[in-house]
């Protein structure tokens, strides 16, 4: 699979769709999501372009993947769930749930979470 830079994570890394932003740097964007499945639902998104988490880790430098899991704990912290908790999940092709395939994380939030998979 190639990665299409048609995809709606590319867009709002290009600014060329709105979102609402969280947190933005040279390397990273984090937004909440528009359909969110708790009180807090972020997805974190490096701004380069990675299909999936498995694309990510095999082409990303060592640098930028600590880089990228370091700053998704500084967001969690931002977003105060280091207490209470949180729950990152990122799906990786259709049959996992994947809709955007721009690698993303998501943070999930703001109440118990049960169960593991739909
Ligand atoms: P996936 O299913 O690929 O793991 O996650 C994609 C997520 O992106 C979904 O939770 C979906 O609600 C969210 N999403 C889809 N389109 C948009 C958009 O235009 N803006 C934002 N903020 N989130 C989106």
């Amino acid at each position: 699979m190639l990665y299409d830079k048609h995809n709606i994570f590319a867009k709002i890394i290009e600014g060329k769709v709105q979102a609402n932003k969280l947190y933005e740097d040279d390397k990273i964007l984090a937004i909440h999501d528009i359909n969110p499945v708790a009180p807090i639902h972020v997805l974190v998104i490096p701004k380069e372009y990675y299909i999936d988490y498995s694309d990510f880790i095999q082409k990303a430098s060592a640098h930028d993947i600590k880089y990228y899991f370091t700053k998704i704990n500084e967001i969690i912290q931002l977003l105060d769930l280091l207490h209470d908790g949180y729950r990152l999940v990122t799906n990786k092709g259709s049959e996992s749930g994947q809709t955007i395939f721009h690698f993303h994380t998501h943070i999930i939030g703001g109440r118990r979470i049960s169960g593991l998979a739909g």
